[in-house]
């Protein structure tokens, strides 16, 4: 039978009791980790969000009907425990904050009795996470995963604060909206009142932080809520949080200061870390060219090398043919890995394969300065000495080469350099290494729809510079945006926006929008800017991931209380979910299964 509160108030979290309350009378709630039970005592582990706690009862001070109660007691019991403050009578546990005290009981109540759990509630489990997240409430009890979430809670707590501070205004932007631009598919809402018609769940609140900026807001941020429909991906959430701000009268410099502000703040603030400021910055050109990635992991170096200049003439048709067709031929130098098994290398190959890759060359420098290699058959001594000069390749070293069209070359050796890198375990584990990634090419081409289409969204503003290339070159105009990236991970990004008509309507058009058609889908934006409208520039976080990579985890699910899984169910719920058909009538809606 449960016992109810009647009467008891909790005086402590478990954690809260320390040695300074020695000799007090203290009242405990929670949850029974483990009892055991020696004889004469019985020791019960109470848990809860701040940690475990020792309770030992024994029949002199409980009473013969309370010493056989705490007998009854089983894991994730809840229960009530009113004792004194005691120095352990047993050995110290070092490893607990409470280890060296206990709380001898004099007052026993259970709250509420459980089941035996599906799985034992214990930090790092090893349980399938599918059974887990069917019992999220249990998961949700671990240690690991409540330090997160404290975590969590705390960075938006902080957020808050300091952009307060710093003169935003915290405002909310709808959740039934119209597509916004950010290039993923809509999540739609049927409208009942207006049948045939639908909302769309906003990806982003772009197009409102716009417009608040018209409105005279100023400095506006939100801890927003955005949904994407995107293909399953095991790192992707359906529904995920950004941390979002606009600002106006500003440029770049701006945005980049205050965020490195707040950046600072929160590293502070949560991990007791000092960010070193101004903190680093890299064009998109330069991160492509040496690591082969816009979101750099400058945690190691193993950086790209061109060699299709070293290599255009040379007897290797793979290399001199990717030279000779405007693609590139470049390396990685994975240093000592000359020993590397075949077998690896293939594996490697494949992986490589997986991005569309051809094949990959190699090349291993043995310590007499011989070399294994799939093509160095192919070439002459002088080729070969001039090849690893331009690797800067020493005996050890294997030399790992990708001769394609420039863009997937990099990606292949980008997603190599990090493979290769976990392997070799180059990684230091401990390091925040932030890096703005800045003038990112303002238009991106696209072979499946056959045109550009804007690499941020389409209402990123040009280079001033480079305007003037609009027509005659527009792959090579670049844009005011800009990435934060930590650790290898795009952490935030954003831009300047276009506040000009003329250049809005240049860059629809060169995005092969018709007027028409733009004033469709973003008309009521385009007229809020004919009623003036300040320059302005804003930037988004993703939460999550910065929540990650502040606490390590790589699971983005060890950081959402309740998550989906990577085909956008929740195993919790069960949603998505068939519904009434009362409820479809309504919205006028007929479902077809597809065969
Ligand atoms: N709305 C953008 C995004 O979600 C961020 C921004 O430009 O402020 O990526």
């Amino acid at each position: 039978m449960s016992e109810s509160m009647q009467g008891l108030h909790r005086t402590h979290r478990c954690t809260e009791v320390t040695r300074a309350d020695v000799g007090k009378t203290v009242t405990v709630m929670g949850w029974v980790q483990k009892r055991r039970n020696l004889g004469s005592m019985i020791f019960v582990d109470l848990r809860d969000r701040s940690g475990l706690l020792q309770l030992v009862f024994d029949e002199e001070t409980i009473g013969a009907e309370g010493f056989e109660k705490a007998g009854t007691l089983r894991s994730e019991y809840v229960i009530a425990a009113v004792g004194v403050v005691e120095v352990r009578g047993g050995a110290f546990n070092t490893a607990l904050a409470t280890g060296e005290i206990e709380v001898r009981v004099q007052q026993l109540r259970i709250l509420s009795e459980s089941q035996v759990p599906p799985f034992p509630v214990e930090e790092n489990s090893q349980t399938r996470e599918e059974l887990r997240l069917k019992h999220r409430y249990l998961d949700l009890r671990r240690p690991d995963l409540q330090r997160n979430l404290m975590i969590r809670s705390h960075v938006m707590q902080e957020v808050r604060k300091f952009m307060t501070q710093e003169g935003f205004l915290e405002i909310e932007t709808p959740i039934l909206t119209k597509s916004t631009p950010e290039g993923a598919r809509d999540y739609l809402v049927p409208s009942r009142i207006h049948p045939g018609t639908f909302y769309a769940l906003p990806q982003s609140p772009q197009l409102f932080k716009q417009l608040l900026m018209c409105s005279g807001y100023d400095r506006y941020f939100q801890i927003a809520k955005c949904f994407r429909d995107e293909d399953l991906r095991a790192d992707r959430q359906p529904e995920f949080t950004q941390i979002d701000m606009e600002l106006s009268f500003v440029d770049i410099e701006d945005v980049i200061a205050v965020n490195e502000r707040l950046l600072a703040h929160l590293w502070k603030e949560i991990l007791g870390i000092d960010i070193q400021l101004p903190i680093r910055r890299m064009t998109w050109q330069e991160a492509m060219r040496r690591f082969g990635s816009d979101k750099p992991d400058l945690r190691f170096g193993m950086e790209l090398h061109d060699v299709t200049d070293v290599v255009k003439n040379c007897g290797f048709g793979v290399f001199s043919g990717a030279a000779a067709s405007g693609g590139a031929v470049r390396g990685i130098n994975a240093k000592g890995q000359a020993g590397m098994p075949r077998k690896r290398i293939d594996a490697l190959t494949e992986f490589a394969r997986g991005y569309g890759l051809k094949g990959l060359a190699y090349l291993a420098i043995q310590e007499d300065g011989s070399y294994k290699s799939s093509f160095a058959k192919f070439m002459t001594p002088e080729e070969l000495s001039a090849l690893c000069a331009a690797m800067e390749g020493e005996p050890g070293d294997l030399l790992l080469f990708a001769a394609d069209k420039s863009k997937l070359v990099y990606d292949v050796l980008g997603a190599l350099r990090l493979e290769l890198a976990h392997e070799m375990d180059l990684i230091p584990k401990d390091q925040f290494c932030f890096v703005w990634i800045t003038e990112f090419p303002l238009l991106e081409w696209s072979d499946e729809e056959n045109r550009f289409m804007a690499m941020h969204h389409p209402f990123t503003m040009p280079m001033e510079e480079d305007w003037d290339k609009i027509d005659s070159d527009p792959g090579s105009v670049r844009a005011k945006a800009y990435d934060i990236v930590l650790n290898g991970q795009e952490m935030g990004g954003g831009s300047v926006r276009i506040h000009q008509d003329d250049i809005q309507e240049k860059m629809f058009e060169v995005l092969g929008f018709t007027k028409e058609r733009a004033h469709e889908q973003f008309g009521f934006l385009l007229d809020a800017f004919t009623y003036g409208v300040p320059p302005h520039a804003g930037l988004a976080y993703g939460l999550d991931r910065m929540i990650m990579l502040m606490t390590g985890t790589e699971n983005i699910r060890d950081v959402i209380a309740f998550p989906k899984v990577k085909d956008a169910s929740c195993l919790l719920t069960g949603a998505p979910d068939v519904v009434d058909a009362k409820q479809l009538r309504e919205l006028g809606i007929e479902t077809v299964t597809e065969e």
